[in-house]
């Protein structure tokens, strides 16, 4: 028999939990001659009655398992608690507001039986979705993918399943700002994919407001490439080059050749200007420069694994 974890973080869940859990049970009852499961709550610093719902389940069943924070944390790390601490075969997570269809817990099951090491539920898109919402992550995604250093696929979800030996991987990673499923993508390994509707949520609100989106859009941004602060450094190349060559150019016209070329029409403010615009360009060169040491640091400190590996014989 197989273990199946299923890791589902709440925050302010209390009418949901009950619902996930019922759904799951159900969906495991037809796989139950072949795979057991678990299910591991982590409630995220919730200020309702999430945990008592929680501890209710537990203790009327011992395949129900709980974590609960001592405030929020945010839905990343609940991920990631669930994930540390759970021992089965493989892990899926789920959001607790079943916006994530349980009935495809078999599909997953399946890809991950036929050899796939990480399956990725991908979200087809949502009518309900505001305009905004729409456009704002698919440029999300597209600046995402066009400066970090993995492919990020559009509408890609925590919801997915990682095996065993991705778990153990997972395990590695010491960053605190994180994104999980960004660190599962990075690991690499097999990768399958199913696509889903996603559900509208059927009790409470959804915590992740535009606010709160948009500086978890930053974030990642800030946390995966530091692009933003190059920028300068480019600018400043740019500015280097152009006010470097003109100012050049005026010094020659004016000593060497004697304002005999059409230079000798610049003012004094104009080659005022042009000598600040140089001593501009190196500040931001500059600063570019010290993305880029920055970025060394960075680096160093997330303390990723240097490599992961899939599989090896040595000897
Ligand atoms: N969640 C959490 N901590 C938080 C916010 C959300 O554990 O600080 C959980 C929430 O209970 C749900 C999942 O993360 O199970 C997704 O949250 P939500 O539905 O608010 O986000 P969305 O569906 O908009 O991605
Ligand atoms: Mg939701």
């Amino acid at each position: 028999m197989k273990l199946i974890s299923i890791v589902v973080p709440a925050h302010n869940e209390e009418k949901n939990i009950p619902l996930v859990s019922d759904a799951i049970k159900k969906v495991f009852q037809p796989l139950a001659s072949r795979y057991d499961f678990e299910i591991v709550f982590i409630n995220d610093g919730s200020r309702d009655n999430t945990f008592e719902e929680m501890e209710k389940l537990a203790q009327a069943d011992p395949r129900v398992k709980y974590i609960n924070f001592s405030r929020n944390f945010g839905k990343e790390i609940a991920t990631t608690a669930g994930i540390n601490n759970c021992s089965g075969d493989a892990c899926i997570m789920i959001d607790a507001d079943l916006q994530h269809p349980v009935e495809l817990i078999p599909e997953f099951i399946k890809k991950w039986e036929n050899g796939a090491d990480v399956v990725i539920g991908v979200r087809k898109e949502s009518k309900s979705d505001s305009a905004f919402k729409k456009t704002g992550s698919k440029l999300f995604y597209k600046i995402l993918n066009r400066i970090a250093e993995m492919k990020v696929i559009p509408g890609s979800t925590d919801f997915r399943l990682i095996d065993r030996k991705v778990i153990e991987e997972f395990k590695r990673f010491t960053e605190r700002g994180r994104m999980t499923r960004a660190l599962i993508d990075w690991l690499g390994f097999d990768r399958s994919f199913i696509y889903f509707d996603a559900k509208e949520r059927i009790n409470g609100t959804a915590s992740y407001s535009v606010w709160k989106l948009t500086r978890l859009a930053l974030d990642s941004f800030v946390s995966l490439s530091l692009l933003p602060l190059r920028l300068g450094g480019y600018l400043g190349i740019i500015l280097m080059l152009l006010s470097g060559a003109l100012g050049f150019i005026v010094l020659i016209g004016k000593y060497v050749l004697h304002n005999s070329i059409f230079i000798h029409s610049f003012s004094d403010t104009q080659n005022m200007a042009i000598f600040i615009i140089f001593l501009v360009s190196i500040i931001l060169v500059s600063l570019g420069l010290i993305a880029l040491y920055i970025e060394n640091i960075h680096r160093e400190v997330i303390e990723r694994p240097i490599y992961v590996i899939k599989d090896k014989k040595l000897n």
